[in-house]
């Protein structure tokens, strides 16, 4: 399988030219070839970091192939998944009382809901990369109307099978391609998503086109400034090279939201979910020096789950003096 490749030595945001932040990255995720590099742009008012060369728009989807999101299986069975589901119970029961004195259980409610819940009473919601639709079964139960589109036909194709007889809207297409109405939906969420399009300004404007005036956009993304990069480094999960063609620093995106002339724009970042991203990136980091693929979803390693859980409660301590260091970026804006 041969990837064909653009070179992007100019930032895909200001135009600013890029310094070299890491060379010779390759997808210890899920295989796809290719060896990558990562750009960062100097300007203090972005701060976006690119990939230099991307896969051409055509051959995107080759670097899907291997992607979660095409097997509708639980990566465990049987004794394992009882095991696992024994261990996870225990890690969260621990981590209760800790998780709530830091704010994080809160937090982690709100994203879960992408920041929707003071929203009422529930409207009409579209999900762009709506992947498996579980998010939009959330909504649907708190009473929305759900859309969703996923360019990945397999993802749509297993949402369809879970989801498709409660009525769900879901389509297989990119956003500009759904060809939704001017003024369609209260709001927009898209979990994961902008760091993976060609052209992010585009996507936002189509975004703004389609939300109703005084709707919501809620978008989240690996934040470039996180402690967690900052440890980890090129093993860091959020770079997923090749699938992730930028990565935002919070400048960076609220400069995209505003090019996408949203009125109101709002930035953070999180610790929500940084023992996730954090025990993922430990696993990066071992398939790294063992060269080989990591199995980080795999594995039940509970020292690496200690440890990632104590590097995300020094994050969330420092975002009280760094609120730009948490593992997630979120944008909240308003049409
Ligand atoms: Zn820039």
């Amino acid at each position: 399988m041969e990837i064909q490749t653009v070179s992007r030595r100019l930032c895909p945001l200001c135009g600013s030219a890029g310094e070299l932040l890491y060379e010779d990255l390759e997808d210890n995720l899920f295989r796809a070839p290719g060896k990558w590099r990562l750009r960062r742009c100097p300007n203090a008012e972005c701060g976006l970091c690119w990939l230099d060369p991307v896969a051409r728009e055509a051959d995107l989807q080759l670097l899907y192939e291997n992607y979660y999101t095409h097997d509708g299986r639980d990566a465990f069975s049987g004794f394992r998944a009882k095991l696992r589901s024994f261990f996870l119970n225990g890690y969260e029961s621990a981590k209760w009382l800790s998780s709530r004195a830091l704010g994080l259980a809160q937090e982690k409610r709100k994203l879960l809901n992408m920041f929707l819940d003071d929203w009422l009473p529930p409207g009409r919601i579209l999900d762009v990369g709506c992947g498996s639709g579980d998010f939009l079964y959330r909504m649907y139960q708190l009473g929305w109307s759900v859309s969703g589109v996923d360019f990945d036909d397999k993802a749509i194709a297993n949402a369809k099978d879970k989801y498709g007889k409660l009525g769900f809207e879901l389509l297989h297409n990119d956003l500009a391609g759904a060809r939704f109405p001017d003024n369609s939906f209260e709001a927009v969420t898209m979990n994961h998503v902008i760091e993976h399009v060609p052209e992010p300004v585009s996507l936002l404007s189509e975004v703004n086109r389609v939300l109703k005036p005084g709707g919501r956009l809620v978008a989240i993304t690996p934040n470039a400034q996180s402690l967690g990069h900052a440890l980890f480094r090129d093993c860091w999960r959020g770079l997923e090279p090749p699938r992730h063609l930028q990565i935002f620093s919070l400048n960076a995106l609220g400069y995209c939201a505003r090019q996408a002339s949203f009125k109101t724009v709002l930035v953070k970042s999180s610790a929500a979910n940084a023992d996730i991203i954090v025990g993922a990136s430990f696993g990066i980091r071992k398939a790294r020096q063992q060269m080989t693929v990591s199995r980080a979803g795999h594995e039940i390693n509970m020292l690496r789950a200690l440890r990632s859980c104590l590097i995300q409660y020094r994050e969330a301590l420092l975002l009280h003096k760094q609120p730009n260091c948490g593992e997630e970026a979120i944008l909240i804006c308003h049409k």
